[in-house]
């Protein structure tokens, strides 16, 4: 029986051994965190994700503890609508985009992984070209070895070098808050260099995101900082920050990969965050994993050689990237004058005109 070893348990890590293990492959994670756990945050799943989901078996039980997107768009910080998505529309030509809890999707993965794959507390420090990988409990060895162990990947030095994450120019917050009144709608604010967005989760929580513009590694007092940036935004926002609890704030600087040359060195492969972290504009980094891991699997069962995985997923993601980069760079103008033009250019557009943008990311098949 051939054997996969995956370096790292996230999203990609644990798609990647369901996705190697159906196809009769024995696997191996090693995973150095000591416990599997998720940040307290929400997670778009567009439905491209949801196709690489039912390719693992999963995508009912992922979907029975999800909510599907309901109306969704852009506002200004007033809550004039700059642009809107007919969720209607979207679901009918596209499938329902959903929005889940990071810690339900990470549930329902580690429970299809088999029991005595996942090691961890097992911290890798080293891939050798002949597929060795020497970790704090010794040594490892696959058939095939995958590097799924985030940005700032081990893994990844053995297949093209050392390549260091650049930060956005932007950071983010993230917090679940349990809101005074119910949330239907999915709206993502845009303000001067600023950003607030929220939306519904399963349970009657609201997931709630905010960026802005800052030097790379400026400290936050999290809820003070977000209550002063965001508290005389339009409703629901000021309630939303009035609602929530302080040691809920998640705060991260944003950082993507440059494009790698390659995914791919011998039986070596990297995926998700290790091979493409992208900026979490288009709410695509987890559901580019998905993908990986699906496409992996099919490739290295079918064929020796994996070039025809980087083939697959490097363009694919790479233009998914650039994408999600370039949103942001519009979403975080901050100048006056560009920030008017911008609003009234987003006015303009027609909402069918950005329905059919999105085709080249959502029509993933598998
Ligand atoms: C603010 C924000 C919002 C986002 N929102 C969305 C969204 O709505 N939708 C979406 O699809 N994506 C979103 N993303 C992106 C998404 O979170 C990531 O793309 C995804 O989690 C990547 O999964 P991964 O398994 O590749 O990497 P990770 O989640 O980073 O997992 C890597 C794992 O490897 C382990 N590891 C690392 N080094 C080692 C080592 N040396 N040895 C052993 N184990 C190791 C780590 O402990 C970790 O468990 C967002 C990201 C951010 C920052």
């Amino acid at each position: 029986m051939s054997k996969a070893l995956i370096v790292g348990g996230g999203i990609g890590g644990l798609a990647t051994a369901i996705a190697f293990d159906r196809r009769g492959w024995e696997v191996e994670i090693l995973e150095k965190a000591t416990k599997i756990t998720a940040v307290g945050a929400g997670l778009s799943l567009w439905p491209n994700a949801i196709r690489a989901l039912d390719a693992l078996g999963l995508g009912d039980e992922v979907r029975a503890r999800a909510i599907e997107d309901g109306s969704a768009g852009i506002r200004d910080s007033r809550g004039t609508w700059l642009s809107r998505t007919d969720a209607e529309a979207v679901r009918a030509r596209y499938g329902s985009p959903i929005m889940t809890h990071r810690a339900d999707l990470l549930d329902i993965l580690r429970g299809a992984v088999p029991e005595s794959a996942l090691r961890t507390g097992i911290s890798v420090r080293e891939v050798r070209a002949d597929g060795t990988v020497t970790h704090s409990q010794g040594t490892s060895a696959g058939d095939v070895i995958v590097g799924a162990d985030g940005i700032h990947s081990v893994v990844r030095r053995a297949v093209c070098g050392v390549v260091d994450p650049r930060y956005s120019g932007y950071t983010a917050w993230r917090m679940v808050v349990t809101p005074t009144e119910p949330l239907g709608e999915l709206a993502e604010s845009w303000g001067r260099g600023e950003r607030f967005g929220y939306a519904a989760l399963a349970d009657g929580r609201v997931y709630c995101f905010a960026t802005a513009n800052v030097p790379v590694g400026t400290s936050s007092t999290g809820l003070p900082e977000l209550r002063r940036r965001f508290g005389t935004w339009h409703d629901p926002i000021p309630s939303l920050l009035a609602a929530a609890d302080e040691s809920a704030v998640l705060h991260n600087d944003i950082y993507e990969l440059p494009p790698l040359r390659t995914y791919v060195s011998g039986r070596i492969a990297l995926l998700g965050d290790a091979a493409h972290a992208m900026t979490p504009n288009l709410g695509q980094g987890a559901c580019q994993a998905l993908e990986d891991a699906v496409v992996l699997a099919r490739v290295a069962a079918e064929d020796s050689d994996l070039t025809r995985y980087d083939a697959e997923r490097r363009p694919r993601t790479r233009m998914i990237a650039a994408r999600s980069n370039r949103i942001g760079a519009v979403a975080q103008l901050d100048s006056p004058l560009a920030v008017r033009l911008r609003d009234t250019v987003m006015r303009l557009i027609p909402s069918s005109a950005q329905f059919k943008a999105l085709a080249p990311v959502l029509d993933w098949k598998g």
